[in-house]
């Protein structure tokens, strides 16, 4: 029997029209180091379209089907009303967007916008300096770029092609579009790259309909909850897994968006949730550390924001029970990552438990949805049992679970096998056990683990207990060589601002918490924890800087 309902596919276009119209009242408010720069949902519909326009006038080619030829346009940028207009036009129009990470090696990034093919790219005026070694390094595909914001067009003057301006270029084009929302929902709209600290960054492109699907899911209660009420700051870039879904949540729930720009200082943060009275954040765990600092030590009302999403790494439940105790904020712990599209699970304590119970929960990886299966795999390739206690690497395939890395234009996907298992599944590189209710709880990545004569350490373990204790700002433990023991942790850790103390007293804290053999004997105090370029612990750096004996 053929179904009555009609095959609507869902599409970033069906996402803005609907932002656009129905919520056409709600507001983006982009932070200028003063004030508020705000726009309503109706004007970034109407901007969205001149863009969408303009990119036409410049050649990117749109297509309607996963077969057609597509326009890729890059973005360098941060977080600001016009990259969410970019965020929303490019896929709309039917072409693909490519968010670049700023703080890639230009190199890097050099590699991801050939590989991706961008013709045009956009870029925050003050990150032309920052854009113009990547333009050098590429192989010229680029033919224009546009710069949005004053000044910064002196960096691209040895750039071949033609530099416009954001604002100039949109300016004179028809306020309204035929938005692609007819197009096949398969057909790309967008596309991230990994950070690449293993290897050559690698590209996953997102379909349109895995786009809506995860935004749909994202605002559901037992996920991030949105609802119209909300004032959604995301703090994690728009680069990053486009920005864990809460752009195109926004214009889904017509909830609110409040944005920091190049203002991510502790400092500016809290006065972006104060002033633009913020029900709900993402970002990654060193983000609310440094940020709790902040509140703890300034007077900001910040009593409006009450719930908050955390992942990117392990949440130290320390943290979370600081903002819960002092700030009255839930933190909720959540897990992803680019080939995932962004956060799927989250710690959110089932029923039926008691209060007491209720905290090992949030402090896990949390729940995955039901669309997306999951199993843990030990070392033998042997499915393990889903019991609380064994521990092994988990693998994923579902709806936004990509089967594949992008090949390039001419070059089929590729499925490396030390990513994709021969049946299909992607090996996200994590180990933990998973308890039979459901809950994730990763002990380490598989090239953090710290293997100590032949017994494995959790650094997630050690990092953890040690942000327990007061003095610690930031801990990282890291695996580096020992003669007797082929590995041993080595313990990096940043002190609270104004405190002192010695580093016994951190191994004595230690060894009251966990088993006396893995207590580290290697330690080193850093004035903060080097970072990747998502704001991630660099514990490849760390290791380096230890081999290279430029730690104490
Ligand atoms: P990259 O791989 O470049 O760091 P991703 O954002 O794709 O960028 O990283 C995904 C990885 O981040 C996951 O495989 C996992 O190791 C880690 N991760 C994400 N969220 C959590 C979390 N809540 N707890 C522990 N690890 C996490």
């Amino acid at each position: 029997m053929h179904s009555t309902m009609p095959d609507v596919p869902l599409t970033v276009a069906h996402l803005l029209r609907h932002g656009y119209t129905v919520h056409g009242a709600s507001t983006v408010a982009t932070w200028n180091g003063d004030g508020f720069d705000r726009r309503s949902y109706a004007e970034v519909g109407e901007r969205a379209a001149r863009l969408a326009h303009a990119l036409r006038g410049l050649g990117v080619r749109p297509g309607s089907r996963p077969d057609s030829e597509q326009g890729v346009v890059g973005t360098f940028m941060r977080n600001n009303a016009r990259h969410l207009e970019l965020f929303l036009a490019v896929p709309a129009m039917g072409a693909v967007l490519h968010t670049l990470n700023v703080r890639m090696p230009a190199a890097q990034l050099a590699y991801t916008v050939d590989h991706a093919g961008d013709e045009v790219v956009f870029v925050d005026a003050d990150l032309t300096a920052a854009l113009a070694p990547v333009l050098e390094r590429s192989a010229n595909a680029v033919k224009h770029i546009v710069v949005a914001g004053r000044g910064g067009r002196a960096a691209l003057a040895g750039f071949s092609g033609e530099v416009h301006d954001y604002e100039e270029l949109i300016a004179d084009q028809p306020a309204d579009y035929p938005w692609e929302d007819r197009l096949d929902e398969h057909t790309a709209a967008s596309i991230c790259y990994t950070s690449g600290t293993t290897g050559k960054p690698k590209g996953v492109v997102y379909s349109h309909r895995s786009l809506y699907l995860h935004c749909l899911r994202v605002v559901t209660p037992d996920n991030y909850s949105l609802s119209t009420r909300d004032v959604l700051f995301p703090v994690a870039p728009m680069f990053h897994v486009q920005g864990w879904g809460v752009p195109h949540a926004a214009l889904l729930t017509g909830a609110d968006l409040v944005l920091a720009d190049q203002f991510t200082q502790p400092s500016s943060l809290a006065r972006v949730i104060e002033r633009g009275r913020v029900t709900f954040g993402v970002a990654v765990p060193t983000v609310w550390s440094t940020l709790l600092e902040e509140l703890d030590t300034h007077d900001y009302d910040v009593t409006s924001l009450r719930r908050a999403f955390v992942g990117g790494f392990a949440c130290p439940p320390a943290l979370m029970a600081a903002y819960r105790d002092r700030h009255s904020v839930e933190l909720l712990h959540g897990w992803g990552m680019t080939e995932t599209l962004g956060m799927v699970s989250a710690a959110r304590p089932p029923q039926r438990v008691d209060h007491s119970e209720e905290w090992a929960y949030r402090v896990s990886q949390g729940r995955f949805p039901a669309s997306v299966e999951f199993r843990l795999v030990g070392t033998d390739g042997a499915l393990l049992p889903h019991d609380g206690r064994a521990v092994g690497e988990l693998q994923l395939r579902g709806l936004n679970v990509t089967t594949a890395y992008y090949g390039g234009a001419a070059t089929p996907p590729a499925r490396p096998a030390q990513n994709f298992t021969s049946d299909g599944w992607l090996r996200t590189g994590d180990v933990g056990k998973v308890t039979p209710d459901g809950f994730l709880i990763l002990t380490d990545r598989i090239k953090d683990v710290i293997k100590s004569g032949g017994e494995f350490i959790s650094s997630v373990e050690l990092e953890n207990t040690l942000m327990a204790h007061p003095a610690v700002a930031e801990a990282a433990v890291v695996a580096v060589p020992d003669d007797r023991w082929g590995e041993r942790p080595m313990a990096a850790v940043s002190l609270r601002h104004g405190v002192d103390i010695a580093l016994g007293d951190l191994r004595d804290f230690l060894a009251q918490r966990i088993d006396g053999w893995m207590v580290p004997e290697r330690w080193t105090v850093v004035p903060t924890v080097p970072k990747t370029s998502v704001g991630k612990y660099d514990k490849r750096g760390l290791q380096d800087q230890y081999a290279d004996g430029r730690l104490d």
